[in-house]
């Protein structure tokens, strides 16, 4: 199948209330042409190089998110266009957004990441540490930053039940957050193999790549 016919069957099993990011890391232009002819608009990239090198060679409404882990010394690369950090897990980090959005005069949408995979491996903040970084006043100062939602990732595992449990576990933090922080509106949850699990579980933005563009060596 083409990318062109895998967007439009994943579209067409996606509520209309769910954003996919078009997971377009180690992908050529090409491919990302032929997602962006087929009406795709938002694209995500795990790093900062490629995805610059990527934004200056593809039109400029294509809204790019960052899904990686993040490299602070290179944010200031990715300042000026960038529309979406899905990975945030320091005031360290917002910190440095801040101050590189604010040379543009822009406010960069963030999602803090959770760690609700059981793997030690998977970098994120737990609950405790979202609350003290929501309601930071330091934080409250970072003018050219807004915290948006939350990003998780589920373990590697084909276990099911332990993904769902996973997905689960950041819908409550998300639910338990959102009376007294009203701007967070997104939750990022879901990848090729799970998306379905997490939109069930409530996730209102996916970030897809294999299933779109092919698997990656
Ligand atoms: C690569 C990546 C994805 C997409 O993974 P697929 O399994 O190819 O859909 C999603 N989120 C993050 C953070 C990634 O690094």
């Amino acid at each position: 199948m083409s990318i062109a016919d895998n967007l439009q069957l994943i579209k067409k099993n996606i509520p209309n209330n769910v954003t996919l990011v078009a997971v377009s890391k180690t992908k050529p232009i090409t491919s990302i042409i032929e997602a962006y002819a087929a009406g795709q608009r938002v694209f995500g990239e795990n790093k900062i190089q490629e995805m610059v090198d990527k934004q200056l060679q593809l039109p400029e409404d294509i809204q790019w998110h960052m899904i990686g882990h993040l490299q602070r010394n290179k944010v200031k690369y990715m300042a000026s266009f960038v529309s979406l950090i899905h990975g945030v897990d320091s005031v360290r980090t917002l910190k440095e957004i801040n101050k590189q959005a604010k040379k543009h005069d822009r406010v960069i949408d963030c999602l803090l990441q959770a760690k609700i995979a059981t793997e030690d491996s998977k970098f994120g903040l737990c609950g405790i540490e979202i609350a003290t970084i929501l309601n930071s006043p330091e934080v409250k100062e970072f003018e050219n930053i807004k915290i948006v939602g939350l990003m998780g990732m589920a373990s590697f595992t084909n276990d099911k039940k332990q993904i769902k449990k996973e997905f689960n576990t950041l819908k409550d933090l998300f639910d338990k957050f959102k009376p007294n922080h009203k701007e967070l509106k997104i939750i990022s949850m879901g990848m090729s193999g799970d998306f379905k699990l997490a939109i069930e579980e409530g996730s209102n933005m996916i970030r897809v790549g294999s299933s779109i563009f092919g698997s990656r060596n």
